[in-house]
């Protein structure tokens, strides 16, 4: 089984490079694809509440003060474990302390020194929208009326948000399985034999 490692197997070369600090646009985009989704998202997910939720007859009424002053300590909290995931799996998989940072248009989690094979970093890039997005449906089911409302917001926002893990994880499945992937939290370099 391929592991991570510090020092890279002779013969590998960089095959792919994404650079979210030299590239403006591809953030700008990124961002842009994120506002969609995000309606998107939060649109189907309201239908879906409403179909598993019959006893939520008007989502505007579920919506409180309370819940409203909630919601920015809540999407800075989503945000904090979001990265969170990706640093866990760093740490999983390399058993030493990522990197976070606060970017003004993306936050990152990284480590530097690590290539990762391609399904170990396949997880990582992953873990937090389809943790978050599972959690987010199970609270759909189970969560008190009020707060279903939040939860669509929320879980709308994380998928939007991880329109760069999803850019990242497309370009990684063009790479061969046995490629390794280094993430620095603000660049993402494959590296493939060629
Ligand atoms: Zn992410």
């Amino acid at each position: 089984m391929i592991t991570s490692t510090q020092t890279l197997p002779a013969g590998y070369v960089q095959s792919a490079e994404i650079n979210l600090k030299k590239d403006k646009r591809l953030i700008i985009l990124l961002n842009i694809v994120a506002f969609f989704i995000f309606i998107l998202m939060f649109y189907l997910l309201s239908g879906f509440t409403a179909l598993v939720r019959p006893d939520i007859k008007n989502f505007s009424a579920t919506i409180t003060i309370w819940n409203m002053l909630s919601l920015l300590g809540l999407t800075v909290l989503m945000l904090i474990i979001h990265e969170g995931i990706h640093g866990v799996f760093f740490w999983i998989f390399s058993r030493s302390m990522p990197v976070f940072a606060l970017r003004p248009l993306y936050a990152y989690a990284g480590a530097p020194a690590w290539f990762f094979p391609k399904r170990q970093y396949a997880i990582t890039t992953l873990g937090p929208l389809v943790g978050i997005g599972a959690a987010g449906l199970l609270l759909l089911l189970l969560a008190p009326i009020n707060w279903a409302i939040m939860t669509v917001f929320l879980v709308a926002l994380n998928t939007g948000g991880a329109m760069g893990d999803l850019f990242v994880f497309i370009r990684l499945l063009k790479c061969a399985p046995t490629s390794f992937a280094n993430d620095t939290g603000d660049i993402v370099t494959f590296f493939e034999r060629p």
